[in-house]
């Protein structure tokens, strides 16, 4: 786990209260794609505590480690609310284990794709239909891919905003957040998982390597997104959701 930093400045929480808050009266109605990561503490405490019409929910894709499965009882109980959890489509997930079995997504990168889009981003799609953004933890710092990413951004892939407030946090400032509120978090961070995906595709990293090493690590860097974070981040030049 990364040390505290103590450069988090109360600006810097004011502004992403602010990004929420600016989303907010954009958009009318937000829904907060819970990871269960460090990222995901953050958010969830702002959330529940400072902006309770936001609604939330995480997807259980039926392979997470055990440590988030006791990590989402820990926040239920934290803050008496109840977390939705989505789950794939039975059938659908059915056929795709019928097509390539427990653990074909080691196989190619195609059948890794088609699980990640049954066991992921259709549950996504199911659970963001009809709200006109999204809000996501992503920042800048966690991999080359994210580095262009902005607050507000159209997200071509699902017709929707993309709101990502925490752009600018370092891992540094999330972690002092969650010291300093003493929050839950996923016992995986302290087991050298700092990104946090599916049991059988996430692995720790070693000292050196980056962030994402761990997600997909037999596949090469630039394919190692799970299809709901596209990798070109357009600009917000879409019409003004209502
Ligand atoms: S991360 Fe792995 S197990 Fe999870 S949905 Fe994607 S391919 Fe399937």
């Amino acid at each position: 786990m990364v040390e505290p930093n103590p450069s988090l400045s109360g600006a810097r929480i004011e502004r992403l209260h602010e990004h929420l808050a600016a989303a907010l009266r954009r958009h009318g109605r937000l829904i907060y794609s819970n990871s269960l990561g460090a990222e995901a503490m953050v958010l969830t405490d702002v959330i529940w505590e400072s902006f309770p019409e936001i609604e939330m929910f995480t997807i259980d894709t039926g392979r997470l480690h055990e440590e988030s499965y006791l990590l989402l009882d820990r926040l239920q109980r934290r803050y008496g609310r109840t977390l939705r959890v989505v789950y794939p489509d039975a059938r659908d997930l059915e056929r795709l284990v019928g097509r390539q079995g427990m653990n074909g997504f080691y196989d190619s990168l195609e059948k890794r794709l088609e699980c990640c889009r049954v066991r992921k981003v259709e549950p996504f799609r199911r659970a963001v239909e009809g709200f006109p953004a999204w809000v996501t933890g992503l920042r800048h710092a966690q991999s080359a891919g994210r580095a262009e990413a902005q607050v507000e951004s159209w997200d071509e892939q699902h017709g929707l905003y993309k709101v990502s407030p925490l752009l600018d946090w370092s891992e540094a400032d999330v972690w002092e957040y969650i010291r300093a509120r003493r929050l839950p978090y996923n016992a995986l961070h302290d087991k050298q998982y700092p990104s946090i995906g599916c049991s059988p595709c996430t692995r720790a990293i070693q000292p050196g390597e980056s962030r994402r090493a761990g997600r997909w690590w037999w596949e090469q860097p630039e394919t190692r997104e799970c299809g709901l974070h596209p990798r070109n981040h357009a600009p917000a030049t879409a019409p003004a959701a209502s």
